[in-house]
């Protein structure tokens, strides 16, 4: 497509004036016009053409217009658009079938909502219900979703403006060795104390008014934390010692971001609910849901299950999810993936960290990988404070204009970036972000000490 920068001011000018956007001051943003977008890139109006190791929102696993999603989406339409979710509809059993057919363990039956929040609230829906309990344990470092209880259970600064004391959360520490809040120095020493802070909170808040403990697998937006081995294991014998529900929240980590399906595969850990969205289709068509264990589907077997959206198993995003799955599996994208995170992320982000002084820590899996930004290697002091805004976040923001500008979309959180591209993104394209982050970097590392 060639540059139309006047259909791009016209984009723009309708959405200022009218759409309303998500976490920001309304006054204070420019939304780049997007013109159109395929396989790892996307475009804006003016000819600008970006690399996208964001996969927009860590979402686009399958990249930007893969065919057969595309063709399935279409296909369905012509079909049958909508049906409510009392009727049984071939897409909607297939994707169930497709989803329980990898999710871990017994968790074989799906409830599916529109998206990640949704799922997390219908999952803590289903573990007060089935145990009667009504507290939640989530980590300080963790994204769950914005609503209600969602945002409650978030331990990132986005629940501070929503949070409710009513809501029954007890926020705890999880494992991050880098910045050790039990002062470990090996991951073994991080895993066992981390385990023994999470039974103290336990005990003292009194497992018999705890429901559940809800955990992302390998925490996403709050800093791409990979577990220590043994973590989720210990996790779970405490939720079985205790009789709590264990909640793995694999909305950002599942299908296929950490080169497995789920990334509870890794640990050979299986909860008894589990929630997904973002992968599962790419987001063609929003999508989420919870995958159920026997035990907790069986209480609701004679009682209804009070809870239900006029979407849930919609019949476009069912088939986006079948096509999705299906494309996967055939193309072996989940096992590119891990070759990528292997062969070409892992050891070229550990290259970056070798030549330049603000990289602090090079972490993940998969296509899911974080930089820590430093302003002092040995201190590890934050390139930027902790939920830095306005010019105290400079530096970080620099950083971000920098990849931009030679053509690559980053994802920024705070002191970090996360490498978290599409898991379709060739090796040739890997190499490309590769280079255009090393020459950012420099821009970060002119604001070390
Ligand atoms: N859980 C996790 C781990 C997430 O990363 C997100 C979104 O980033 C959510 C839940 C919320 O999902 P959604 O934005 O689809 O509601």
């Amino acid at each position: 497509t060639l540059p139309d920068p006047s259909a791009g001011a016209a984009v723009k000018a309708a959405d200022r004036a009218h759409v309303f956007h998500s976490w920001s001051a309304q006054g204070l943003i420019d939304p780049p016009a997007v013109a159109g977008a395929e396989g790892a890139y996307f475009w804006d109006y003016d000819g600008n053409r970006y690399l996208d190791f964001s996969s927009q929102l860590v979402n686009t696993n399958i990249g930007h217009q893969h065919p057969k999603v595309v063709a399935a989406v279409q296909e369905q339409a012509g079909r049958l658009c909508t049906i409510a979710p009392g009727f049984a509809v071939d897409v909607r059993s297939e994707a169930a079938r497709l989803v329980a057919g990898r999710t871990p363990g017994d968790l074989d039956k799906i409830f599916f909502t529109n998206g990640g929040a949704e799922a997390v609230e219908n999952a803590v829906r289903m573990a007060r219900l089935h145990t009667g309990r009504p507290k939640l344990l989530s980590a300080y470092r963790s994204y769950h979703g914005a609503t209600a209880a969602a945002i409650n259970l978030t331990g990132d600064p986005r629940r501070w403006p929503s949070d409710t004391a009513s809501a029954g959360v007890v926020h705890f520490w999880g494992p991050y060795l880098y910045r050790s809040p039990f002062h470990a120095t090996s991951e073994e020493e991080e895993c066992a104390r981390a385990l023994a802070h999470l039974e103290d909170t336990i005990v003292f808040e009194g497992p018999q008014t705890i429901a559940a403990i809800i955990l992302e697998s390998v925490v996403g937006t709050a800093g791409i934390l990979v577990p220590p081995a043994g973590y989720l294991a210990g996790v779970r014998e405490l939720c079985d010692r205790h009789g709590i529900v264990f909640i793995l929240d694999e909305v950002m980590a599942g299908f296929g971001r950490t080169g497995r399906w789920f990334a509870a595969d890794h640990w050979g850990v299986t909860p008894d609910l589990l929630t997904f969205a973002k992968g599962v289709n790419s987001g063609y068509v929003p999508l989420g849901g919870v995958a159920i264990s026997a035990e907790i589907a069986a209480t609701f077997d004679r009682r209804p299950y009070p809870g239900g959206l006029t979407y849930s198993g919609h019949p476009l995003a069912c088939a986006s999810a079948v096509a999705t799955i299906e494309a996967m599996a055939e193309e072996g994208i989940v096992e590119h993936a891990a070759h990528l995170g292997e062969h070409v992320l892992g050891p070229g982000l550990r290259a970056l960290a070798e030549r330049h002084p603000s990289v602090g820590e090079v972490r993940g899996m998969g296509v899911f990988w974080a930089l820590e930004l430093v302003k002092d290697r040995t201190t590890r002091e934050p390139l930027v404070p902790y939920n830095a805004a306005g010019e105290a976040a400079a530096p970080m923001n620099a950083f971000a204009a920098a990849c931009k500008k030679s053509g690559l979309w980053p994802f920024v959180n705070m002191n970090r970036t996360h490498v978290v591209p599409p898991c379709t993104l060739t090796e040739a394209e890997a190499r490309e972000g590769l280079a255009i982050l090393d020459e950012a970097l420099t821009v970060a590392d002119s604001h070390t000490v």
